[in-house]
């Protein structure tokens, strides 16, 4: 193969029109009339997997849903026991959600082969449309790449709003649970090459259309219940009361101080409940949550420590008492140095800005980390708006970061011949 057969500008551009107009149509198979709504294995996923199948046919892919519902197209390698390279993202969405979240990266993945079409990589590639990643279904997130590792047996009996376990939305779906087994991946994997969207304003804050993801930020969630006494607002003197809120408002400015304080940090107290909830009425209880997040394990959980010494003293000079629920920790997950470099080869090939970043959000990277080399490339995002009918990318910047993926698929090929 010829690593620097150079594409045309028409050619790239003809690609990028094709990645806009697909995320565009595949925002339109949606459950909720006038907007896009797309839960884990609901019926319109049938048709954004015929879409896309279409397209993997072109490519002369070889395309099956797996037992998760993925959708996964295969190109075979030079040999038989050429290693996997995995490309791909999600293409389960949150309810009201825009065109690109997840999509734009499984559907850039048949675009990246598209502009490698009828070279000859050394290894296997395998596109996949993860079924499940934003957790609104079930509450839990990764039911897809879970799958695609195999340790997703523990989420199959899992229910919805409506009661539906996992195991039977499957099922209605059309799939076979029994054969979750096969979804696994098997052979040798290459790693894991996933693109996506910011989601956040660094990139534009940057002025770069692209940055190389460092690594996935580690996190915990807890919830913290602050109790004193309730009492009235009139006749109580400030040096006899015990403010539940208070004590917890405390705590939420130190949370704001220290994450403003400490690179990469952030902090968030996303829940403040002041009981009875009264105006006149001291609050004798108060409930809040916290999450906190860094790439680097040990800042986030010497941050928590400082954070919940903090809620302990503001509680202590009040009279008032602090328990502490943890609802959810995760490790940092660093990206593979490996691709990391490769990708900052590729995009100084192509000349363009490849600042890194962290990436505070989880993604199926996360989850194919811990089995394979695995590395991000985010697109920069518009005013930072996601989740949102009005998130978008901009076509330039999918050509960049096009052009940057392709390189990175060319220079991996390079030290895998
Ligand atoms: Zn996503």
């Amino acid at each position: 193969m010829t690593a620097d057969a150079p594409l045309t500008d028409t050619r790239w551009q003809t690609l990028t029109t094709k990645i806009m107009d697909a995320c565009a149509a595949l925002a339109c198979y949606t459950e909720v009339e006038g907007e896009t709504n797309r839960p884990f294995l609901c019926p319109t996923t049938h048709q954004v997997h015929e879409y896309l199948t279409h397209w993997a046919d072109e490519l002369g892919m070889t395309t099956y849903e797996d037992a998760a519902g993925n959708l996964r197209s295969r190109l075979a390698g030079a040999t038989p026991d050429a290693r996997t390279l995995y490309l791909g993202s999600h293409l389960d969405t949150v309810p009201n959600a825009g065109a690109y979240d997840g999509i734009l990266g499984v559907v850039m993945g048949y675009a990246m082969l598209e502009a490698v079409k009828g070279e000859a990589l050394p290894y296997a590639v395998e596109v996949v449309g993860f079924s499940e990643e934003e957790g609104v279904r079930y509450g839990v997130p990764f039911i897809g790449s879970r799958a695609l590792v195999g340790t997703v047996d523990d989420m199959l009996e899992l229910c919805d709003a409506a009661g539906q376990s996992v195991r039977d939305a499957i099922t209605e779906y059309g799939l076979n649970v029994e054969e979750m087994a096969e979804a696994q991946y098997k052979g040798k994997a290459l790693g894991y090459f996933e693109i996506h969207a910011e989601q956040g304003p660094v990139l534009q804050d940057q002025g770069a259309s692209l940055g190389v993801v460092d690594g996935i930020a580690g996190q915990n969630r807890l919830m913290l219940n602050f109790v004193g006494q309730a009492s009235h607002a009139g006749t109580t003197p400030m040096n006899l009361r015990r403010d539940a809120l208070a004590a917890a408002a405390r705590f939420a400015v130190a949370a704001e101080d220290l994450a403003r304080a400490t690179p990469g940090l952030v902090a968030t107290v996303g829940v403040m409940q002041a009981l009875p909830g009264a105006m006149n009425v001291i609050p004798g209880e108060a409930n809040c949550t916290l999450d906190i997040r860094h790439a680097r394990d040990e800042v986030r959980l010497g941050a928590l420590k400082a954070l919940l010494e903090t809620a302990e003293a503001a509680s202590a000079e009040r009279g008032v008492t602090v328990t502490v629920t943890p609802k959810m920790e995760e490790k940092a997950t660093p990206m593979s140095g490996d691709f990391k470099a490769l990708l900052h080869r590729a995009a100084e090939a192509e000349e363009l800005p490849h600042p890194e970043l962290v990436s505070g959000a989880g993604h199926d990277a996360m989850i194919m980390a811990a089995h394979m080399p695995s590395a991000m490339l985010f697109v920069r995002s518009p005013n930072a708006l996601s989740h949102h009918p009005d998130e978008m990318v901009l076509p330039e910047d999918v050509t960049d970061a096009l052009r940057v993926s392709v390189r990175f698929l060319h220079l991996l090929a390079e030290q895998n011949v």
